[in-house]
């Protein structure tokens, strides 16, 4: 990958151990989680419901069926605001217990008997479906794919994000688990898919103890933001690159997480369905950082008051670059969340901060103290730690961006409306990686102009 950026040392890594919440006294499980439409409520006010229990199907769209994720009573089913949108919401209160969880494999098959269409059956009944940005494809309409154009499955287990989960806490006691469910999709795909995963080459024993199975590709790569997007992930594995302005789909290639297939596992040898998630809580706003197994739909509230060391602070949901800024509380954990990052919030005017030392301070340039100090903690917040001014021309975001691109041309033609001249210089390639606003010492936020640029283009119907 050309470009790139490691991130040292950052204040609020969590420790590489997994905590588990306890059971929330209620979720709200949104009827649309990951790939697809939204799914339909098949319970009603007042109904006793099981951890695993399916509360919402819909065979005739693109969807997977969504469960309940404790047992309890279904108290509403009403709007709701999740992280992205407003989508249709089942509450239900706990009822105190904890034990177990509906058994999706009723008939116990074990995968090595059991064919592919059982285990894709499995597969949609446990929700794993709606994994992965355009879903997983059986002939359960639950993608945008066609299975059988399936050329590639790639895992990611790259995290170059700040914040991200870490290899170490998902593979941890999960070796077995995890070639396991390699092999289930392997079976899942008819064997006709190339089985590729990309791991952090820093991951040395991880990479021993899977290595070894012929059929499994394993490509280490260097955890340097953001390798691991599937844009980046494809052009180092496949060698390929994506055609302008189009997606991994031109390439039938399949991109899943490491948690992704821990749930494949879990849904098919188990019978467990997605009941809950490992996520990251990252960032100083957060007392202990750590990662946690939380069941979904519990509220950021229940997750995040109890570890808040501030009053002033900002929650980002999902990694540290590429999350969005989340002000309401009640949202719930989603089926394909993974990282939650709270950051102090500081709100200081840092008049000429650039001629101050700044010891510990995580900059791209190396005129700073922190350049002579690499083993001080960076200090992280949502200070700009300076004031805008105007470009210098010194060529920063053009040599981290990873997808070749001018970013401080792109910014400027964006924001002097100069739209033909921007397209010549493929801003649709940008992947948003934000790492151009990050290093710009002038703090202009290159990304949001590009960004901005972007929808121009779609208004006047030149993005593909
Ligand atoms: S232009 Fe886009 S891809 Fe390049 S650094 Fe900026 S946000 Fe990342
Ligand atoms: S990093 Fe900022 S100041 Fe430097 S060239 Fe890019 S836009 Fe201009």
């Amino acid at each position: 990958m050309k470009g790139g950026y490691s991130f040292k040392r950052l204040a609020g890594i969590p420790k590489p151990m997994l905590s588990i919440a306890k059971i929330p006294g209620k979720v709200i499980i949104p009827l649309r989680q990951g790939f697809g439409e939204e799914a339909k409520p098949i319970v009603k006010i007042g109904d006793k419901v099981k951890s695993g229990q399916i509360i919402g199907i819909d065979d005739l769209s693109i969807s997977s069926p969504i469960h309940a994720t404790i047992n309890g009573i279904v108290k509403d089913i009403c709007p709701i605001k999740t992280f992205k949108e407003e989508a249709t919401g089942i509450i239900i209160e706990s009822d105190g217990t904890e034990n177990g969880h509906i058994n999706i494999n009723e008939e116990n098959k074990d995968y090595k008997e059991a064919d592919p269409d059982d285990i894709n059956k499995i597969l949609y009944l446990s929700g794993f479906t709606s994994l992965g940005k355009f879903g997983f494809p059986t002939k359960y309409n639950t993608s945008a794919y066609d299975s059988s154009k399936i050329e590639n499955l790639i895992i990611n287990a790259v995290y170059s994000e700040p914040y991200s989960l870490q290899n170490q806490v998902l593979f941890e006691n999960n070796f077995d688990k995890i070639i396991i469910g390699l092999d289930i999709l392997r079976k899942s795909l008819n064997y006709k898919a190339n089985i590729h995963i990309a791991i952090n080459a820093q991951d040395k024993d991880i990479i021993e103890a899977i290595s070894g199975n012929d059929w499994l590709n394993l490509i280490p790569l260097k955890s340097k933001y953001p390798q691991d997007h599937d844009i980046l992930l494809v052009q180092s594995i496949l060698g390929k690159s994506i055609p302008y302005g189009g997606t991994i789909l031109d390439l039938n290639t399949i991109i899943l997480d490491v948690q992704a297939v821990i749930h494949a596992y879990q849904a098919v040898v188990e019978g467990k369905p997605i009941i809950e998630r490992i996520i990251s809580l990252g960032g100083t706003g957060i007392k202990d950082n750590l990662f946690l197994k939380v069941r979904i739909g519990t509220p950021l509230k229940d997750i995040i008051e109890p570890l808040l060391n501030s009053k002033d602070y900002r929650i980002i949901y999902g990694g540290l670059m590429t999350g969005k800024t989340c002000s309401d509380m009640s949202i719930p954990i989603g089926r394909t969340a993974s990282a939650i990052a709270v950051i102090n919030e500081n709100r200081e005017r840092q008049f000429l901060f650039f001629l101050r030392p700044g010891i510990n301070r995580g900059s791209y340039s190396n005129s700073f103290l922190s350049f002579l100090f690499p083993f001080v903690t960076k200090k992280v917040d949502t200070n700009l730690n300076g004031e805008y001014r105007p470009c210098i021309y010194c060529n920063y975001c053009e040599s981290v961006c990873p997808s070749r691109l001018m970013p401080y041309l792109l910014s400027k033609y964006s924001t002097h409306d100069m739209i033909d001249d921007a397209e010549k210089l493929r801003p649709l390639d940008c992947i948003e990686c934000g790492l151009c606003t990050f290093v710009c010492p002038s703090k202009i936020p290159v990304m949001s102009h590009i960004k901005e640029l972007k929808n121009k283009l779609s208004r006047v119907g030149n993005a593909p």
